[in-house]
């Protein structure tokens, strides 16, 4: 045989050679793709998705923030909308309009008592809310007059901010209350002075032809302690009210906080926007 034959034949040997290989790698790559799940299994209801089914979408990643400390805000998860980043309240106003009148003071800000509540500018539906909050030290008043403020979900249900720290008040006005409707399952207050923390989970309620189909529901950790359990709202929140649904309110709405005359401070506060399973 001639040299330049068993060169040509040395070549076509290799690129075999090479190709073999690519091909066992990719049939090996899709076996592993294959052996993620199963679709021999029974039928999830929906009838789209087998248990244990690779093919579902895998979930976005997030890469979780840090928890706080009493000096330091933590920080927030990758995929939150950061409502206040210890520096100005630009992404909130008042809600009788214009912007919001509340100190910003060092990594915080403070209800300043007659200007009224403050709103976010942007509105949400379903929301995983993180906010942290201050009592006024000293304590001044009691019941419900001391260090009085709120977070109120989508404008209308208030999750009561209240410093209930050997305050005694009616037990669904305290803090982690839906205020008026269901007191929190425990009293977790710190004491005034410190930074206490809520994580809240909530869905609002579903409205058709002017009646609901299906009710807000709130789920609250004060402090890392649950005190609101997937709770079934029954309306808008209110003094001495019956609680009532406003149809005419929605799907969305922003996220207030409530001037109550009290100078009660916060800081830390992010959102996520609570997405469906595709
Ligand atoms: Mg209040």
């Amino acid at each position: 045989m001639k040299r330049n034959s068993i060169i040509v034949l040395g070549f076509f040997a290799l690129v075999a050679a090479v190709g073999l290989v690519i091909f066992q790698t990719r049939t090996r790559g899709q076996q592993q793709k294959e052996a993620i799940g199963y679709e021999d299994t029974p039928m999830l209801p929906g009838g789209k998705w087998h248990v244990h089914d690779g093919r579902r979408p895998q979930p976005p990643i997030v890469t979780p923030g840090t928890f706080s400390t009493q000096q330091t805000p933590g920080e927030p998860p990758s995929d939150a909308i950061v409502l206040f980043d210890s520096k100005d309240l630009s992404k909130w106003q008042s809600a009788k309009g214009g912007p919001a009148e509340w100190k910003v003071e060092d990594g915080y800000f403070e209800v300043v008592p007659g200007t009224g509540d403050i709103e976010t500018r942007e509105k949400f539906g379903p929301i995983q809310l993180h906010l942290e909050w201050s009592e006024p030290t000293p304590p001044h008043g009691s019941s419900q007059g001391r260090g009085n403020s709120g977070v109120f979900l989508q404008g209308q249900y208030e999750i009561q901010v209240l410093d209930n720290y050997h305050n005694i008040t009616y037990p669904d006005g305290q803090a982690g209350a839906v205020y008026g409707q269901h007191p929190p399952l425990v009293n977790a207050c710190r004491p005034p002075g410190e930074w206490q923390t809520y994580d809240i989970a909530f869905t609002p309620a579903i409205f058709q032809g002017g009646e609901v189909t299906m009710p807000a529901y709130v789920t609250v950790f004060q402090n890392g302690v649950l005190v609101q359990n997937h709770t079934e709202i029954w309306g808008s929140t209110g003094h001495r009210i019956f609680p009532h649904y406003k149809p005419e309110i929605g799907s969305t709405g922003p996220l207030l906080l409530q001037d109550h005359h009290n100078p009660v401070r916060y800081r830390d506060i992010w959102i996520r926007e609570i997405k469906p399973v595709p």
